[in-house]
């Protein structure tokens, strides 16, 4: 196997190491739990949404650095977002992990280090995880 290309490596081991957004949330909050069984890999996502707005986001979990390091990024990236941006860059991180489209990979800033896990099919799915979570957990959004 090739390893990840260093610098998206580096940034994952950053988010990894030191991960934003860890931790939960007070109520009222939406709480959605995502599980990848191929790795093990668990997150579970904290959100606070008001006026279509993602105020707060957290998660917590374990597993590999991928997902947990992916977990991170969204926190980061979503944070402020409307649900309509959220949606719009749930598609476009999941994209961008299965090497369907590059996008605009220079505005996606850490994001982009997702990237290099197209390389490792068997990865992608631990990238896609806290994507796939949020996803449903924006589905509660009433
Ligand atoms: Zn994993």
């Amino acid at each position: 196997m090739m390893p990840l290309n260093e610098l998206y490596q580096e940034i994952i081991l950053d988010h990894y190491r030191q991960p934003r957004g860890r931790g939960e949330l007070e109520p009222p909050k939406i709480t959605q739990e995502g599980f990848n069984p191929s790795c093990g890999d668990e997150i579970i996502l904290d959100l606070r949404v008001r006026d279509g707005r993602i105020e707060a986001v957290r998660f917590h979990g374990r597993g590999c650095s991928i997902s947990q390091a992916s977990a991170s990024m969204l926190t980061e990236a979503v944070q402020g977002k409307t649900l309509a941006e959220a949606h719009a860059l749930i598609q476009q991180v999941l994209g961008l992990v299965k090497g369907e489209t590059d996008g605009d990979i220079d505005s996606l800033g850490d994001l982009a280090a997702l990237a290099g896990v197209r390389q490792f099919p068997v990865r992608v799915k631990c990238a896609t995880l806290a994507w796939h979570t949020l996803e449903e957990a924006l589905k509660q959004v009433s």
